[in-house]
């Protein structure tokens, strides 16, 4: 297909121009004009790069791109091999941050509802990105920990007591953390988000609402690929996720 087309497509489906964001979303260097094989990841990093382009990718569509408010601008160092890769190659770089976090179907944190359990009945935060809601059953805070552990691969890091039930909870994938003081005024019994910062820790103490910090990495990794599994289905385009464990 083309390459036009395909950006086109996500852009109407994400509706990424009415996101205010810290990134330009939707095409962020542009290779070939036809796209075939399609590579997925949560950041386009230079390993993600190597093998997307091992692979034969056409295209490669992540949700942490490039040119980030407040980087600096000149293309020199990391940022020059990484964007010299992508030119060689003639790999398309697509980038989609906060529209892939909130969309309804393939966004991060309906994604992570999906894998998880969690029944939505509302949004909160920025651009409503942050869902609540409950869990499907009652768990105590331990067992949920231990399924976050199982599928993500990885250790949550937990401020609360293990014993406590958990009916309530308010999620948001990655870097989250300030929404913690809103999640709390909602009355959730638990907050989940990818990453923790120090106050966090009083903030779950003072409140009795835990706070669990599952991983930005690992949370934001089902929806680039709900995406990327959408895209392939629709088109017949080849699609591969390529995952780069990350411990944060
Ligand atoms: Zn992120």
């Amino acid at each position: 297909m083309q390459l036009i087309e395909l950006r086109d497509y996500i852009e109407i489906e994400l509706e990424s121009s009415r996101f205010k964001d810290y990134c330009p979303n939707g095409l962020q260097i542009e290779g070939k004009p036809e796209v075939e094989r399609l590579a997925t990841a949560v950041t386009a990093s230079q390993a993600v790069l190597e093998a997307a382009s091992d692979w034969g990718a056409d295209a490669l569509l992540v949700h942490h791109g490039y040119f980030w408010r407040g980087e600096s601008a000149p293309i020199t160092g990391i940022k020059k091999r990484r964007i010299a890769h992508l030119l060689r190659h003639d790999i398309s770089l697509l980038a989609y941050h906060l529209p892939l976090d909130a969309h309804p179907v393939w966004g991060n944190n309906t994604q992570l509802a999906k894998h998880f359990g969690f029944v939505e009945q509302g949004r909160f935060g920025e651009q409503d990105v942050a869902c609540h809601g409950c869990l499907l059953r009652t768990q105590s805070l331990g067992d949920l920990v231990r399924e976050l552990e199982q599928k993500l691969r990885r250790p949550p890091q937990v401020i609360g007591d293990l014993n406590t039930k958990v009916v309530r909870i308010a999620w948001c994938s990655g870097a989250a953390q300030s929404y913690f003081e809103q999640a709390i005024a909602l009355g959730v019994d638990a907050f989940l988000t990818g990453e923790i910062s120090e106050q966090n820790v009083h903030y779950a103490e003072e409140s009795g609402v835990a706070f669990i910090a599952a991983g930005h990495h690992a949370t934001e990794r089902y929806g680039i690929q709900a995406l990327g599994q959408h895209l392939a289905s629709r088109f017949t385009l080849e699609h591969r996720f390529f995952d780069q464990q990350n411990p944060v």
